[in-house]
């Protein structure tokens, strides 16, 4: 093209094109039969919410809410924003449809697109996937690991390699208020070394941001700051020990990272993320944790409950770093070139019997020669061509090539079927 056209996609965003997007089909298909199997149903939620639902339900000091949402009035004067996760959803709906009623836990699972207003680099951008599961109804520990688990099973059924599991429990309403004090207080005694402007203002409004910043300032100091584990009491420390013991049994490796939180306070106990065990690489593919707090904040009663969200971008980058990305196979496909007006007519009924075989079938263009709709069936990598004419309607037959061989032969539709269903 000679010149960029006027209009391109926004910053941040990307089409997904084919042959790719049978790679996401794929990908995803293969999301929705793991979480299947482990008894999830998928769920769907509106892009579009009430903006107070993540205001409360992500946390109005959380990037999200601060700086990353789409928010705007409608016509009606609503404020609206372009979801930017899927639990917050997920418990309004769960309340709204009064799930509570049924038989606990629910297990959900979805998958589709969120929007950020991040800063875009290569895994990061503005509308961005994700898949994700939540189970709700259950403060078991055996559910914590059942979502590792899941995770984990999937990153795995991918093929993806060096992938390690970070966990930590950052206590709950009982014991994370006097870890907070701690914190605070080993932080403001060092507040000469925190140089990162963002985190001396996080001080106040929520410190345990500070351990998950990645400015360098904030890294050293946090190194020897206290840690959560160390203030569980008695119920977190159980279930954090069960937790461990749990992963141990189904012999998933994790690491202990006790800068790894969640900074707002409905989440509980268990935080984990799975990412890839290169050094210095920030590309978290799968975050989750116990979030037992949701959804009493979002009006109803105090509900367990436990999830996780991955990433399809940076699952898709990582696989292909690590050369898992197949073509994807085209499947056999016929094209079925018509001389005379009768059998282009003709054409768009049997093409109808050939797709009720489960045959791929496109017509070819009309009003085109019979040569240049050969050449088309060859552009498409088409497997095989029926061609048809009047005498072939009359006779109700016509004409198989196969265009890997080139062999033609007359046919009845039936044998035409057999042919290329071999
Ligand atoms: P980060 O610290 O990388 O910003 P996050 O804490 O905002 O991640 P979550 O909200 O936990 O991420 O989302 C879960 C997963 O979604 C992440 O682990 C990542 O794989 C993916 N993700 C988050 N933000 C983006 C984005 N802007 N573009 C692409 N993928 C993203
Ligand atoms: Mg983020």
């Amino acid at each position: 093209m000679k010149n960029k056209p006027k209009l391109q996609n926004p910053r941040g965003t990307f089409d997904i094109l084919p042959p790719n997007s049978y790679i996401w089909k794929h990908i995803q298909n293969n999301l929705s039969n793991i979480a299947e199997l482990f008894g999830y149903s998928p769920i769907a939620t509106p892009i579009i919410e009430d903006s107070r639902l993540f205001a409360r339900g992500v946390g109005e000091v959380t990037d999200i809410v601060e700086k990353e949402t789409y928010t705007f009035q409608d016509r009606g004067g609503d404020l609206l924003s372009l979801r930017p996760e899927g639990t917050a959803p997920i418990c309004r709906s769960y309340l709204q449809n009064g799930m509570h009623n049924l038989p606990q836990p629910i297990r959900l699972y979805y998958n589709g697109p969120f929007f950020r207003y991040d800063r875009p680099q290569a895994g990061r951008y503005r509308q961005l996937h994700q898949f994700g599961a939540e189970l709700i109804g259950d403060s078991s520990s055996t559910t914590d690991v059942e979502i590792i688990q899941l995770a984990w099973n999937i990153l795995h059924s991918l093929g993806i390699k060096n992938i390690k599991l970070l966990i930590n429990s950052i206590g709950d309403s009982n014991c994370r208020a006097n870890y907070i004090n701690h914190l605070k207080k080993y932080l403001t005694e060092h507040i000469n070394l925190l140089s990162h402007k963002e985190c001396i203002n996080r001080l106040e409004t929520n410190p345990l941001r500070i351990l998950d910043c990645k400015n360098e300032s904030c890294i050293n100091l946090t190194q020897n700051a206290p840690t959560s584990i160390d203030f569980l009491c008695e119920d977190c420390q159980g279930h954090w020990n069960k937790t461990k013991s749990l992963l141990g049994d189904l012999a998933i490796q994790y690491n202990v990272d006790t800068t790894l939180v969640r900074g707002l306070d409905y989440y509980t106990k268990t935080v984990f993320e799975i990412v890839p065990d290169t050094e210095g690489q920030q590309n978290t593919l799968a975050a989750g944790g116990r979030y037992d707090g949701l959804i009493e904040q979002l009006g109803g009663s105090s509900t367990p409950a436990v999830g996780f969200a991955m990433g399809i971008e940076r699952t898709i980058e990582i696989m292909q770093t690590q050369n898992l990305l197949d073509t994807p196979k085209i499947a056999k496909k016929l094209t079925i070139a018509h001389v005379g007006e009768e059998a282009s007519q003709y054409a768009m009924q049997l093409a109808q019997s050939f797709r009720q075989k489960s045959i791929v079938t496109i017509v070819a263009p009309r009003n085109r020669s019979l040569k240049s709709q050969l050449r088309f069936a060859n552009s498409i990598l088409s497997s095989h061509v029926v061609i048809i004419g009047e005498s072939e309607i009359h006779n109700q037959t016509l004409l198989l090539r196969n265009l890997n061989t080139k062999e033609q032969q007359e046919l009845d539709i039936k044998s035409a079927i057999n042919q290329i269903s071999k």
